[in-house]
C-alpha cells in the first residue's frame, strides 16, 4: 500500500477503516515492503471501495501538492524537550550530590549563563557556575571534578534521543519520490549533527540550515573536550549550510533562503514544525504551507516548567509562548496530531526538481 494511498482512505471519512489502514500502512512502511494494492487480496475494504468507485483521483486531488518540505528538528523529528529534561534533570541532580549546593540555588545561577549564550544546552556551564570552582581541589578542573554529573548528563541524553515514529519511513518515503527534506533548527550545530548522527538521519536530509557553533568559551579549546576525531563529528550526506547567528524564527529571512535556494515557491513549499509561536507564524510570514506538529508539543506538559526556570530566553518571550489569550498566536493551518506521517494525509509531494 502506498503511502498516498494510504491518505486517501484516510480522506474518505471512514475513521475506524482509515484508522485499521494507518496501522497497517505504518507497519508495512516499518517493514520497508510496498505490496501492490491491486494483488493484495488482504487490502483493507476501504481501499478496495476507493479503487472500486475511483475516489482515488479525486482524493487525491483535494490534497495540497507541495515539492518542497522543510521540517524543524527538535521535537517535530526526534524527541529534543525529553532528552533535555532528562539529561538536565541528571546534570542539576548529581552536580547538587557532588556540590551540596541545592537544584533551586543552581537553577537560579544557570540562567544567566543560558542566556549570555543564546542556548539552554551549554556545554561549559558547570566550567562557568561561580560557585563551583570554589569547591574543587587544586590541580583538578571542574570537569574533571564534576565529570560523574556530565558522564550522567550524556548518558540520558544519549537514551533520550529518538526519532518519533513513522519519521523515518516519512523520510525514506519522500527521498524516494524526489522531494528534497531540508532541516531549519536555532539549535547549536554541535548538538544537531550529533542528533542526526545519533538517530542515523544523516543523508535523510538533504540540507541543515543553522548557525555555527557559538558557545565555545573564550580561552576553551573545542578539541580538547573530544573524544574522537574531529571527522567523526560532521556529517557525510547531508550538507550543514550556515546561517547568520541571531536570527530567530518568527523572523521568516532563513525560511525564505530556503524557499529561495531551491527555486521553489512558498506557496509549493510545507514547512512543519512544533511551535505555533515560532515554526507556524514563520511559515506564515513566507506564505508557505504551515503544518503544526502537535504531536511534539511540550508546553502543557508539567516538566516543561523546569526549562522554563533555566532557559536562555527571556521571560516575555516564555510568557509569550504560555498566553492562551485570543489573537496571541497564529492558528495553523494543518495539525499533525500523530505523527510525521500524518503529512502524507494533506499534501501531495511531488519531484524539487523537475
Ligand atoms: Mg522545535
Amino acid at each position: 500500500m502506498l503511502a498516498a494511498q494510504r491518505a486517501d482512505a484516510a480522506a474518505v471519512g471512514q475513521d475506524a477503516s482509515a484508522r485499521a489502514v494507518h496501522v497497517a500502512a505504518d507497519e508495512e512502511l516499518r517493514r520497508g515492503s510496498v505490496p501492490d494494492l491491486d494483488e493484495n487480496e488482504s487490502a483493507p475494504a476501504v481501499h478496495r471501495d476507493v479503487l472500486a468507485f475511483g475516489y482515488l483521483d479525486a482524493m487525491t486531488s483535494e490534497k495540497r501538492r507541495a515539492r518542497l518540505l522543510v521540517v524543524d528538528l527538535d521535537d517535530t523529528i526526534w524527541t529534543w524537550f525529553d532528552a533535555w529534561h532528562s539529561s538536565f534533570s541528571e546534570l542539576l541532580r548529581v552536580t547538587s550530590e557532588l556540590s551540596g549546593i541545592s537544584t533551586t540555588e543552581l537553577k537560579r545561577a544557570i540562567r544567566p549563563i543560558h542566556q549570555r549564550h543564546g542556548t539552554s544546552e551549554y556545554s561549559w556551564l558547570l566550567d562557568e557556575l561561580d560557585q563551583l570552582g570554589d569547591l574543587v581541589p587544586a590541580g583538578t578542573t571542574v570537569a574533571e571534578y564534576f565529570d560523574p554529573a556530565l558522564h550522567a548528563q550524556n548518558h540520558a541524553r544519549k537514551v533520550t534521543t529518538q526519532l518519533y515514529p513513522g519519521v523515518r519511513e516519512t523520510l525514506t518515503y519522500l527521498r524516494d519520490n524526489g522531494t528534497t527534506v531540508v532541516a531549519y533548527t536555532e539549535s547549536l550545530a554541535f548538538w544537531t549533527r550529533w542528533r542526526i548522527q545519533q538517530t542515523s538521519l544523516d543523508g535523510l536530509i538533504s540540507e541543515l540550515y543553522s548557525s555555527p557553533d557559538h558557545d565555545t568559551p573564550d580561552g576553551v579549546d573545542l578539541e580538547s573536550r573530544r573524544t574522537l576525531p574531529s571527522e567523526e563529528y560532521e556529517l557525510h550526506s547531508t550538507e550543514h549550510r550556515h546561517v547568520p547567528a541571531g536570527i530567530v524564527k518568527p523572523n521568516p529571512s532563513i525560511l525564505q533562503q530556503i524557499l529561495d535556494d531551491h527555486a521553489v515557491p512558498a506557496s509549493e513549499a510545507v514547512y512543519v514544525g512544533d511551535s505555533v509561536m515560532k515554526d507556524v507564524a514563520m511559515a506564515q510570514r513566507v506564505g508557505a504551507i504551515d503544518v503544526l506538529a502537535a504531536y511534539g508539543v511540550k508546553t502543557n506538559d508539567p516538566r516543561y516548567r523546569l526549562l522554563q526556570d533555566v532557559s536562555h530566553w527571556p521571560d516575555s518571550t516564555v510568557a509569550k509562548e504560555q498566553d492562551k489569550s485570543p489573537g496571541v498566536h497564529p492558528t495553523p493551518t494543518l495539525v499533525l496530531s500523530r505523527g510525521l506521517s500524518d503529512i502524507l494525509d494533506y499534501v501531495a509531494f511531488g519531484r524539487t526538481v523537475a
